[in-house]
């Protein structure tokens, strides 16, 4: 089994609870091929977020593990770090640094830590995706000077620039107001297409999941 997707293998994982444990990710196994979309759907509530960070390495499972391109990345107790995993995920609230300017926003992960490259290939890196999420003539404002819409695009172009091998999505456009987050839809399922990333994409909304992805995982109470 090693193909380039992403496998979650019969993961669950409960918290303490007053009174005992709650089970918030219950026996969960899928599997995203490589440069698949999979929408996990669900209401609030349901395990969506819990999931996620498992596959982002931010929790560990209780039981399971998750595999990505034939390397074993989580198992109960043990977690390759976030920064190792070779994905980037882009939340619901946009996760800015309001002191930063665009251009250093989306330039991080080029700027530091293990994807440091030279200042002339980030600053190429970075006008290839300025270009890519129509963000022309706004490389020099903090995110307090852009729209929501150019926040999110700011915070999609961020995760794409090290060209991670998978993308999450924490239920991206939900602080959007209705008209924005169609549009933004639109534009992140033809992104996607087109990049030909794998994506895992948390959503409670029916309509963003059919536009975006090629599988929906419906979920319900942890299953
Ligand atoms: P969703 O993202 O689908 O809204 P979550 O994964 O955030 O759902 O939560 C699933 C369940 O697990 C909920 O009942 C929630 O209260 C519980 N939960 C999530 N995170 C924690 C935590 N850190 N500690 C205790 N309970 C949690
Ligand atoms: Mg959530």
């Amino acid at each position: 089994m090693t193909d380039a997707g992403l496998h979650i293998e019969s993961v669950t994982k409960r918290y303490a609870r007053r009174g005992g444990m709650a089970t918030a990710v219950d026996d969960v196994s899928v599997e995203i091929p490589a440069g698949q979309t999979l929408a996990v759907l669900g209401p609030s509530g349901c395990g969506k977020s819990s999931l996620l960070r498992i596959v982002a390495g931010i929790d560990t499972p209780d039981t399971g593990r998750v595999v990505l391109a034939g390397r074993e990345l989580s198992r109960p107790g043990h977690a390759v770090d976030a920064d190792r995993r070779d994905m980037n995920m882009v939340f619901q609230n946009y996760a800015l640094w309001p002191h930063l300017r665009v251009r250093d926003i989306i330039g991080y992960g080029l700027a530091h830590g293990r994807h440091k490259t030279t200042k002339q290939r980030r600053d190429a890196r970075v006008a290839e995706l300025v270009e890519l999420l129509r963000l022309g003539g706004l490389e020099d404002r903090r995110p307090a000077e852009i729209s929501g819409g150019q926040q999110q695009r700011v915070a999609i172009a961020r995760a794409l620039a090290t060209e991670p091998r998978l993308l999450l999505f924490d239920e991206p456009l939900s602080n959007l107001d209705v008209q924005l987050r169609a549009a933004m839809r639109a534009e992140l399922a033809a992104l996607l297409r087109r990049l030909g990333t794998t994506a895992l994409y948390v959503t409670h909304d029916v309509t963003e999941a059919l536009a975006l992805a090629d599988t929906v995982l419906v979920m319900d109470s942890g299953r």
